[in-house]
Order: structure tokens, then sequence, then C-alpha cells
């Protein structure tokens, strides 16, 4: 076999799929997993990724997400409440991404679930199924690096470890959730807390592995976390759903993929910009739509990522910098002090880290 392979199913790959799709290709997408599963995300799916999936006509409202155009963001006992400039949109990556991948199908790619890709040599894919030739290969798996096309990841920001958690919340806390996303700020981390479809809250984490390593399992960190007071009245009451948090570490922040060894990488192979911009999926869907471009258009993986390392790197570069400022007791202190000021700078910096209008508008997004 020798066509263009798609490797990880997940937005950035089914994105792809669908695109190369419409535009007369029959690309093959394998992916591990066999049927929906979750993912560790916060779920909170910007504009510019509404923009992507309504481009590929992909019907998103749909799946009944819950709409979100506020942002309370906590620390202690202070409160910092704004409008965002855009509405985003939660909804769970076990319905989205299952829903995306139908769709690549449904305009005819090839999708193979249940296949691992174990190692990559060139374009010789050695797969849990067998060996197989990729005449062009297109690496969309996300966080999980493949053997022999490992990311290069110095000089990223390491060391965190996110967990997520789904909770039945009380009439009360889902009230409060309507409409908003919450941003709870503490020593050593942050949270995420916000609706997603059938009025079900995610809470989405990030924390340092010194505090997580002080907690010692995550019993003790989330009733640390239930001890601040914003988290404790939203979910004091809470019931969880999973047996247990999904969890991830190293996600290697700030990276954006600089060599070029012939594949296209899309999604968090090709860069990852900090969680708290909410905008990891919306440059996902985005790689898809220059990669599945520049594919279409005979132009090679180098010349892709120049394309899309001027859409993302700067991007990356500012949500980077300001996780690492925002880090440290004293850098926090200074963000809050100015966004009390004037909480619609909040707005702007949320700006500064999204796929900017020009970039949508050379992807042939509206
Ligand atoms: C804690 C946290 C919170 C986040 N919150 C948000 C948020 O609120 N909003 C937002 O926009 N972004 C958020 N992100 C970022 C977002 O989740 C990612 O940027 C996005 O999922 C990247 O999409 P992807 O398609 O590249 O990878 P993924 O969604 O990870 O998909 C990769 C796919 O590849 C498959 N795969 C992996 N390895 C192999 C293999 N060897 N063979 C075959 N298949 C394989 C996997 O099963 C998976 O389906 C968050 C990230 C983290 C870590």
């Amino acid at each position: 076999m020798s066509g263009t392979i798609i490797v990880g199913g997940g937005l950035a790959g089914a994105a792809a799929a669908a695109r190369l799709a419409q535009g007369g290709e029959r690309p093959l997408l394998l992916e591990r997993s066999s049927g929906a599963h979750d993912k560790i995300c916060g779920e909170f799916l910007s504009t510019e990724a509404q923009a992507h999936l309504a481009a590929i006509g992909f019907d998103l409202p749909r799946l009944g997400g819950a709409p979100i155009d506020r942002l309370r963001l906590v620390a202690g006992t202070r409160r910092i409440e704004t409008r965002l400039p855009f509405r985003g949109v939660g909804v769970s990556r076990r319905i989205l991404d299952e829903a995306l991948l139908d769709h690549a199908v449904a305009a005819g790619a090839k999708a193979e679930r249940g296949v691992a890709v174990r190692q990559i040599d060139g374009t010789a894919l050695e797969t849990s199924a067998g060996a197989i030739d990729a005449g062009r290969l297109l690496l969309a798996t996300g966080k999980h690096d493949v053997r022999g096309v490992k990311r290069d990841t110095r000089g990223t920001i390491d060391g965190l470890i996110g967990f997520k958690q789904y909770f039945r919340v009380s009439a009360r806390t889902t009230t409060a959730l309507q409409q908003h996303i919450d941003v709870a700020l503490f020593d050593g981390g942050y949270a995420g807390l916000q609706l997603v479809e059938g009025g079900i809250a995610n809470l989405c984490l990030l924390v340092s592995r010194e505090r997580y390593a002080a907690a010692g399992d995550w019993p003790t960190l989330f009733a640390e976390l239930l001890r601040e007071p914003h988290l404790r009245a939203r979910l004091g009451d809470a019931q969880p759903m999973l047996d247990r948090p999904l969890t991830i570490s190293g996600v290697p922040y700030g990276f954006v993929h600089r060599g070029d060894d012939g594949a296209y990488r899309l999604g968090d192979q090709a860069g990852v910009i900090p969680s708290f911009s909410g905008d990891g999926m919306s440059i996902a869907l985005h790689s898809a739509a220059v990669a599945a471009r520049a594919v279409l258009e005979g132009a090679d993986a180098a010349a892709y990522h120049r394309r899309l390392r001027a859409d993302i790197a700067a991007q990356i570069g500012r949500a980077t910098w300001l996780q690492r400022f925002g880090w440290s007791r004293a850098g926090r202190a200074v963000l809050l002090a100015g966004l009390t000021l004037a909480p619609s700078s909040m707005a702007r910096a949320a700006a500064w880290t999204r796929v900017s209008a020009p970039a949508l508008a050379r992807a042939g997004v509206a």
C-alpha cells in the first residue's frame, strides 16, 4: 500500500482526513482506539475551532454543547469576571472526536480502528496489524510520540501534571456555570471548570510535580483543592463520574516543530500551546486545514511546516511566556493586580493567544 496515511484519529487527524477526502483523495487513517473514549482536555472549543469545523461541513450544534462567553478568574477570595471577546462551546471529546471521525469517513476517507503504529522509519510504518508503507505520512498522534519520529521538545515547559474529572453538580452550581468558564488559580497550579453537553461539569487542572508530590495522591490533592473557597462552593457536594480522573504528565508546552523528517505533523505533533488558552483544538484543526491544502497543492512537508509556523509560532510563544510568568506567586500577583484594574485586558490577552483572523483566512476559513 502506498498512499496518504494519517496516523491518529483525534481532531487533527480526522479533520485532515475529511479535508483530503473532500479534495478528492482517499486517505487511510489509523487510530489505535477501537471506539469512543474520554480524553484529557478542558473541552473549551474556541470560536476559531468552531469556524474550522463549520468550514468542513461538520454540524457542531447537533452535539448540544454548552455555550460559554464569560470568564470568571478566581484566586483565593478574589474574583474577576469579564465577557470573552468570542463565544466558546463546552463539548466532550468523547462525543466530538468520534463524530468528526464519522464525518471524515462519510466524506470518503478510510479509517481503521484499533490499529496502533509502533514505529516509523521514513515512510515505513510498523503497526499492530503489520507493516505498511505510506507514500505520504501525516502524523497526528497528539500527545503521544511514536518511536522513530519523537518530537524534539528541548526548551519547552515540562514538569506539570494534568487531571480531568467529570462531575454531576448541584442545580446551584449548574446555574452559576451557565455561559461561564471558571478558572481558579492556586499555589502550584490552576483549574478550569465548565459545563459540557448534558449539564455535566468538567474539571480540568494542571499542577506542578512538586505540588502533586506533596499531596501524594489524587484524593489528597482534590481534598486540598476543596479548601479553596471557590472550588469548595462549586464542587463540595458534586459527584465524580469517572472511577478515577484521567491524568497526563510531560506535556511539552511551548513546543513548535522545526525539523524536517518528511512527515506532515499535525496538532500537538506540530505545536503545543498552554492549555489555559483553550486554543489547542483550534491549532489542531488549523494544522489539518493547512496540511490538507499543502498536500492537495503538491507542497512538501517542509513547505507545509513553514506555512504552519507562520500561523501558530508567535501565538504559542506568547501563551508560553504568559504561562511561565503567571506560574510564580509574584507573577500571578502582578497579573491579578493588572486584571483587577482593567478586567477587559483579560479579553485582550485571550485574543493574543488565538489563531489570527489573517491565518484563518489563509486557511480558507471565513
Ligand atoms: C490538561 C489539558 C487541557 C486542555 N484543554 C483544552 C481546551 O480546553 N481547549 C482546547 O482547545 N484545547 C485544550 N487542550 C489541548 C487539546 O487537547 C489538544 O491540543 C488537542 O487534543 C490536539 O489534538 P490532536 O488531534 O493533535 O491530538 P489528540 O486529540 O491527542 O488525538 C491523537 C489521536 O491519536 C491516537 N494515537 C496516538 N498514538 C497513536 C499511535 N501510535 N497509533 C495510532 N493512533 C494513535 C490517539 O488515540 C488519539 O485519538 C488541553 C490539553 C491538556 C493537556
